[in-house]
């Protein structure tokens, strides 16, 4: 952190203020005398100097940040890629690309056991299936609640992929930890910081979905919430942002992947599907998010989207997404530098 002093200021008061941040912040403080005025360079942990009430100080100019906010998310710190293990499929690190689908919301045992089994076979690692849904109404379908992780876990026996579900708020966290693999955290709850310490609570990996209008900052520094908080088994999620376009549902931000691989050690996904909010514009987005080196995707498949309960018209069928899948191998071979 570097603190530029006003111009005339004594050098008994930058004295006092290098003193107090030494003996408040445990940083070390070295002061540069310029012609026209001082500057101080704040060397050590930073993090929790709050830049707001320095700014309040008569004496000083400004105040720039040079290193970043996060520490356990910040690929400085964790030079190496972070491979998050949900029950035994690697998400990250280069290694194997993987693929999470299935419905946007469980909607009975014979519709997400057919969809698990259809999408085991076309290439899945991971089954995805909502239970409590963030619905923007309260007048549409919220989700079967816990009767739809029971269900989860019967498609989870009866295709033998790891499921991935989200929770909504800190009550239900002992429920996750007990039947989910990998505890999805939503876009609309990327900022609810007490459910991002409970979730940080727990044993199982979390998927951290980034906020509809979110900036990367504010989103590793959500996954620094639960990393601070003891599980540091976070992915990331790009889902698209808000913009001014409306044609799409989301604008999918694809510097998302390439910027937060330089940012952060932690492994990024891709969920084409809530980005378009159109099936038929999933494919070419998941295309392009491979290419763009995502470590994974998350895509919405069911089995009769017209009468789906949620999201049919960004849903694929089963068929689709075994063409899709079809499609990406060859594209994800050659990114996993098998066909290199
Ligand atoms: C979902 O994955 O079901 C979902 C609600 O997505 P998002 O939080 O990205 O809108
Ligand atoms: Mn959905």
């Amino acid at each position: 952190m570097v603190i530029v002093m006003k111009p005339g200021v004594s050098q008994e008061k930058i004295q006092a203020l290098a003193a107090s941040l030494e003996r408040d912040h445990g940083v070390t403080v070295g002061i540069t005398r310029g012609v026209g005025c001082s500057i101080l360079g704040l060397v050590g942990d930073t993090a929790h100097i709050d830049m707001g009430k320095l700014s309040m100080n008569d004496d000083v100019e400004r105040i720039m940040r040079v290193q970043e906010p996060y520490k356990k998310a910040n690929r400085k710190f964790h030079p190496e890629d972070t491979v998050v293990d949900v029950s035994g499929v690697p998400i990250g690190g280069g290694g194997k690309f993987t693929v999470i689908a299935g419905p946007c919301s469980v909607e009975s045992g014979a519709q997400i056991t057919g969809v698990a089994r259809d999408v085991k076979a076309a290439g899945a690692a991971l089954l995805r299936g909502g239970a409590f849904k963030p619905r923007t109404s309260p007048y549409s379908f919220q989700g079967m609640g816990a009767d739809g992780l029971d269900l989860l876990l019967k498609a989870k026996a009866a295709a033998g992929l790891p499921i991935v579900s989200e929770i909504m708020a800190p009550r239900y966290c002992e429920l996750f930890e007990e039947k989910v693999d990998l505890v999805q955290v939503g876009a609309r709850n990327m900022q609810n910081f007490d459910l991002l310490k409970e979730v940080g609570r727990l044993s199982k990996p979390v998927l951290l979905k980034r906020g509809l209008s979110n900036t990367y900052e504010e989103w590793i520094m959500s996954a620094e919430y639960i990393m601070a908080a003891g599980n540091e088994n976070v992915i990331l999620c790009e889902r698209g942002v808000r913009t001014f376009e409306t044609y799409t549902r989301n604008t999918l931000d694809l510097s998302a992947i390439p910027a937060i691989k330089r940012m952060s050690h932690l492994p990024i996904v891709v969920d084409p599907s809530h980005a378009a909010g159109m099936y038929w514009m999933v494919e070419p987005l998941a295309m392009a998010a491979v290419a763009a080196g995502a470590d994974g995707l998350m895509v919405e498949v069911h089995n009769d989207p017209p009468c789906a309960k949620c999201d049919g018209a960004q849903s694929l069928t089963p068929e689709k997404f075994r063409r899709l899948m079809d499609k990406l191998n060859p594209l994800v071979q050659l990114m996993e530098k098998k066909l290199v």
